[in-house]
């Protein structure tokens, strides 16, 4: 049975069908982003941790949502990424920082049609702190979580570039093996987490800004080491078939994984540790500005029938229905 599967597999890429229109496992990948949004908790100041902790299971399952709701909320894959290279060249001095200059300067439908990740953070970091200002415990939660993950996204070179797939290049495919294949077979064996404590950032803008320009400056590297390996490796030992429940699914080999990881000397490692510090100190400075509230007493997290029924039509759509608007960006 399996073979004949893999048969029809071989035989949709013979005919061109991207084998990666099958939903993808998993997706900084769900793994990914989960694992960001938890450790993050440990770098935070004596007066949040206790608080954070207590909600442990919720920051580190819901680090998804956002990702959910490109299926069900129009627009929604937008918050996810910027194409910064359709501006300009690196180091990207063109793109204004402040949304109104930025708007000013490109109009809102070009910057919506590459992405307003790095505006939509600062938009995120205004509701959680106002958030903290209410001592609104559900607010805090949902705002806490969903920078979580955007905060992961700007760290992931592929969300900084029009060719976030490879697509442009020929290495299609190419997303969801940075941020999900290699972390998941690498990150819980080889990876250091300790990364420090939450910092208080003067400028989120600032650090906004230089993460993306970071995570841009890989991009080059990412899709050229790959387009390397590629030459080395046969497609037999590029790919390996992977047994997800009754599906037989094409993926990036271990050993071409391996080689792609060493290749990149630390780099995914670093850019993990750094989502999780900047997360930490993200979520720090907005407690900072809002005062310092007390997060003890802020009760228990009980949702309403109408969040359940929220929550539970999100994680069908996702499960089932189709992404309004970009597929990679994620
Ligand atoms: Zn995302």
């Amino acid at each position: 049975m399996k073979n004949i599967i893999k048969i029809v597999f071989v035989g949709l890429m013979v005919f061109g069908f991207s084998i990666w229109q099958i939903p993808e496992a998993k997706s900084w990948g769900f793994w990914a982003h989960k694992r960001v949004n938890r450790l993050a908790v440990f770098t935070l100041p004596p007066e949040m941790i206790g608080f954070y902790k207590a909600h442990l299971e919720f920051i580190t399952e819901h680090a998804v949502d956002p990702d959910k709701r490109r299926y069900s909320a129009e627009g929604e894959d937008k918050n996810h990424y910027i194409d910064i290279d359709v501006y300009g060249e690196y180091p990207f001095d063109m793109v204004p920082h402040k949304w109104e200059d930025a708007v000013a300067k490109f109009s809102e439908d070009t910057l919506r049609e590459y992405g307003i990740a790095p505006w939509n953070l600062e938009w995120v970091l205004g509701k959680l702190t106002r958030a903290f200002e209410d001592r609104n415990l559900k607010r805090i939660l949902r705002h806490s979580v969903d920078i979580g993950h955007y905060i992961g996204d700007i760290h992931v070179p592929l969300h900084t570039t029009l060719n976030y797939n490879g697509q442009l290049t020929g290495q299609k495919g190419i997303h969801g093996f940075w941020e999900s294949r290699c972390p998941e077979l690498f990150a819980d064996d080889n990876y250091d987490y300790f990364v420090g404590k939450a910092e208080y950032l003067k400028s989120p803008r600032k650090k906004i800004w230089e993460t993306i320009i970071e995570s841009a400056s890989h991009v080059p590297t990412v899709l050229a080491k790959e387009k390397e390996l590629t030459e080395r490796f046969t497609e037999d030992k590029k790919y390996a078939f992977d047994e997800r429940g009754e599906l037989l699914m094409r993926t990036y080999s271990t050993e071409f994984s391996k080689t792609y990881e060493k290749e990149l000397d630390g780099m995914i490692e670093d850019r993990m540790r750094k989502a999780i510090l900047t997360l930490g100190s993200f979520w720090y400075t907005a407690w900072v500005n809002a005062g310092k509230p007390d997060l003890t007493n802020l009760g228990d997290y009980v949702l309403t029938e109408e969040e359940e029924a929220a929550q539970k039509e999100l994680n069908e759509k996702a499960n089932s229905g189709k992404i309004k608007g970009r597929e990679h960006s994620k």
